[in-house]
């Protein structure tokens, strides 16, 4: 299918020939046209599938089609979980609308909220924001939601997650009850459900993925690694296969400035982002990172969304996220657009359980590799010999289950290697 069949308007499409773009992603395909049909929508999508696209264009398209004259209220809000994917959401946003008249604006927190008083001032169609600036400048008498007719919660189930409900339900107050409502997320919990009902009206359901699943282009393993060895190993593995791009996830903001400092102490270059350090050194670390001045940026759960960093090749979940939802999410930083990617976990033996949880959620056991001097092997338990699992000699060190999958070749164990891409799993793209 080409752009050209979903009804988008010329300018629309002018401006997605412009960033290359020459088919829909599912999402896009199957999205759109319920969005310009004026549908509330509970929109399922994994990171990285173009999702951005399929909410903003046709709210642009609708936009565009009934200009305002006089002065310009805010028309259509998009709220995101962090001030990165928001500032995200709004370059794209931009790009799409260059041939429009539309103006659209961005609001978050961690910054003085001056320039953003302007921008209002000066009249907006379109508002993407986290929820506390946006209070806060509504608190303050700068914008008013009364014309919202279209309202958008990107990654609604980290919004959940983050302590958001508050506010959001808050915000929900203060537009018109008649509006259109947009839902997506790549993860949906039992929570957010429940929450779906109270904000949607009669939606219509898109999934181009079974929920909670990864972007098939990711190849997914794991070392199994003494807590102790951790530092070492990742610097070796950048070493040694002599890394140019990794984005590498600690549980702790504390973890995180421990690890990059020790990263650049070894001559790479490497900064850390998180919720303590101010907006203006989020912003500068991200921009550094993604035009290669840094090698290794350390986040923690801040950078796990939203983050486009084209043909980022690695990831490093450091230490195992203890929310499953967060590796899908931390993951889908790599294999964005249709490029390759490769997700590599470390697993210490205090985080047998996160491990078990997420292979629960992705349906997927992850093959996981020891190198020699990285991991002492435990002593099995009782229950563990009983299960059959830990026999002297034996290298394996997946979890135990076989993979459910259909499709997947790959070997739950493995002695030493660094050839890390050949024997993860490699199965085969699907929309590019
Ligand atoms: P998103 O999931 O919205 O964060 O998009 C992920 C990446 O895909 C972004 O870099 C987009 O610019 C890109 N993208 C979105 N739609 C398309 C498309 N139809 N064709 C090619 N790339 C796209």
């Amino acid at each position: 299918m080409s752009f050209d069949k979903l009804g988008l308007s010329p300018e629309l499409l002018k401006a997605v020939a412009k960033q290359g773009y020459t088919t829909p992603t599912p999402i896009q395909e199957q999205a759109i046209p319920h969005v310009l049909s004026g549908s509330d929508m509970l929109a399922s999508a994994q990171t990285g599938t173009g999702k951005t696209a399929s909410f903003t264009l046709p709210i642009l398209h609708i936009l565009s089609k009934n200009e305002i004259k006089g002065r310009r209220q805010p028309r259509a809000l998009i709220l995101t979980p962090t001030r990165e994917l928001a500032a995200q959401v709004s370059n794209n946003l931009r790009s799409y609308a260059q041939f429009t008249k539309l103006r659209s604006t961005v609001i978050f927190g961690g910054v003085n909220q001056n320039p953003q008083v302007r921008a209002l001032q000066q009249g907006q169609d379109i508002v993407i924001a986290t929820p506390g600036r946006l209070l806060d400048l509504y608190n303050q008498r700068h914008l008013s939601l009364k014309s919202i007719s279209m309202f958008v919660l990107d990654e609604a189930d980290r919004m959940l997650d983050m302590g958001f409900l508050g506010d959001i339900k808050k915000i929900i107050s203060l537009m018109p009850p008649q509006r259109q409502n947009l839902m997506f997320s790549a993860t949906f919990s039992g929570e957010i459900k429940k929450l779906t009902k109270d904000i949607l009206n009669q939606p219509v359901t898109v999934d181009v993925s079974p929920p909670n699943s990864t972007v098939e282009s990711i190849s997914q393993m794991g070392y199994r690694v003494d807590k102790s060895k951790k530092r070492d190993l990742l610097l070796k593995l950048i070493n040694d296969q002599n890394w140019n791009q990794a984005l590498v996830f600690c549980r702790t903001k504390h973890g995180a400035n421990n690890l990059s400092e020790r990263i650049e102490k070894e001559g790479i270059t490497s900064v850390a982002i998180h919720g303590n350090k101010s907006q203006g050194a989020r912003t500068k670390a991200l921009a550094d990172f993604k035009r290669n001045k840094v090698r290794i940026l350390v986040a923690t759960d801040i950078a796990a969304r939203g983050l486009d960093i084209p043909l980022l090749p690695h990831v490093v979940n450091f230490d195992l996220p203890n929310i499953s939802e967060d590796y899908v999410h931390r993951i889908g930083r790599t294999g964005r657009a249709g490029a390759d990617g490769v997700a590599i976990s470390f697993v210490s033996p205090d985080e047998n359980n996160y491990l078990r949880g997420i292979e629960r959620l992705i349906d997927f056991t992850l093959p996981l590799e020891e190198i020699e001097g990285f991991y002492t092997p435990r002593k099995p338990s009782k229950k563990a010999i009983a299960r059959g699992e830990g026999k002297s000699g034996s290298k394996s060190t997946g979890s135990g289950k076989k993979p459910s999958r259909s499709g997947y070749k790959g070997k739950a164990s493995s002695t030493t290697t660094s050839e890390t891409n050949s024997k993860a799993r490699k199965p085969k793209k699907r929309w590019y």
